[in-house]
C-alpha cells in the first residue's frame, strides 16, 4: 500500500489517501482531478473536486504506515500540556481545527535560536509535527526567569 497525506481545508482532518493498487502517483492525482463530487472522511458531502478542498502532499509517498499527522500530533500534545499552552507557528490553512492559537499572538516574545521562542516568564519548546508540516510550540514556565538578562 501506498499513501500521501493531505490537510483538508474545511474541516482540517488528516488525511491518509491511498494510492490505488497498480497505479502511480500521477495517476492518482489524474483520478482526484477528474471526480467530480466526493465524501470527506471528515464527514461532508461536496458536489466539487476533491482537489479543491484537500492540500495534498505529493512530495512525499509513504509505504505501510503514513506518519501521524498534524492533528493526531496535536491532540497528544493538548492532551498532555493542555490547549492554553500549545501554539502553532506555520500556514495557517493547514492548521488542524482545534482551537489553537499561533506564536505570533504571544506578546514580548524572543527568539532564542535553532527555532525556540521565550519571553520574560515562559520558553515555547518547538515540536515539529512528524510529517514536518507544521511546528508546534508548548509554553512552560521559565525555570530560572530573570536569569537571561
Ligand atoms: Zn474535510
Amino acid at each position: 500500500m501506498k499513501y500521501v497525506t493531505a490537510v483538508c481545508r474545511k474541516c482540517g482532518e488528516d488525511l491518509k489517501l491511498e494510492v490505488p493498487k497498480g497505479a502511480s502517483v500521477e495517476q492518482f492525482k489524474e483520478m482526484l482531478e477528474k471526480r467530480t463530487s466526493f465524501e470527506c472522511p471528515g464527514r461532508h458531502v461536496e458536489l466539487s473536486g476533491p482537489l479543491n478542498f484537500w492540500n495534498v502532499d505529493w512530495s512525499a509517498v509513504y509505504e505501510g504506515e503514513a506518519p501521524r499527522g498534524p492533528k493526531e500530533f496535536a491532540r497528544e500534545l493538548i492532551k498532555a500540556h493542555g490547549k492554553e499552552n500549545v501554539f502553532y507557528l506555520g500556514d495557517k490553512k493547514r492548521i488542524p481545527r482545534l482551537g489553537l492559537k499561533p506564536l505570533q499572538s504571544v506578546p514580548d516574545l524572543n527568539h532564542l535560536g535553532f527555532g525556540e521562542f521565550g519571553n520574560d516568564t515562559h520558553d515555547y519548546i518547538r515540536y515539529d509535527a512528524p510529517d514536518g508540516s507544521i511546528r508546534f510550540y508548548v509554553r512552560v514556565v521559565k525555570i530560572c526567569a530573570g536569569a537571561r538578562s
